[in-house]
């Protein structure tokens, strides 16, 4: 019986030498590969009490999406500027490789919504501290924030400590 990681490609010195890049296209046309990882997530949102999933831009809508389906809720994405048509709340963040700034509608949470955030992978964790600002300067609630896999040695998750952090997969 496969596992999720194994269906994960890894590429060296992409896009950068040094970086290790976990390819997802592969677990994603796969369609065991598929199943397994949206049922790795699904599984760990058993018994959470929330209203909402956000993700972010682009590989967290992949898997956001279907959770917030499966769950009857709605999905809120969190874009990289410019993207979203009406009025938003915006972040900067750094990168394991460069920066970004990402935003979100500003009515897209609601105050004290309960929302678990999706991405498909922490590595600095930049990303998610970003996001989790966003949705808290909105007035939601982050209850569960939920990776498919986690680079353990970029210690992403010192940034997000408090919170209710799991991944499916973690490399070293
Ligand atoms: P971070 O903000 O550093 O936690 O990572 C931001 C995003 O960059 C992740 O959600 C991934 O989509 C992407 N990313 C960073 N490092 C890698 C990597 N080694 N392999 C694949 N994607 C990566």
């Amino acid at each position: 019986m496969k596992k999720v990681e194994d269906y994960v490609r890894s590429i060296p010195d992409f896009p950068e030498p040094g970086i290790i890049f976990r390819d997802i296209t592969t677990v994603l046309q796969d369609p065991d590969g598929l199943k397994l990882a949206i049922d790795g997530l699904k599984e760990r949102l058993d018994g959470v009490d929330f209203d909402v999933v956000v993700g972010a831009e682009s590989r967290g809508f992949i898997f956001g999406a279907p959770l917030a389906y499966e769950f009857g809720k709605g999905f809120v994405p969190v874009r990289k500027k410019g993207k979203l048509p009406c009025e938003t709340v915006s972040a900067k963040y750094d990168l394991e490789y460069g920066s970004a700034e990402i935003e979100m509608h500003k009515d897209s949470i609601k105050p004290g919504q309960k929302v678990v955030v999706v991405d498909d992978l922490i590595a600095t964790g930049g990303t998610i501290e970003a996001a989790i600002k966003l949705i808290e300067s909105l007035g939601g609630e982050v209850v569960k924030v939920l990776f498919l896999m986690e680079l353990a040695g970029l210690n992403g998750r010192e940034k997000l400590k408090g919170y209710d952090v799991e991944s499916v997969i973690t490399y070293p």
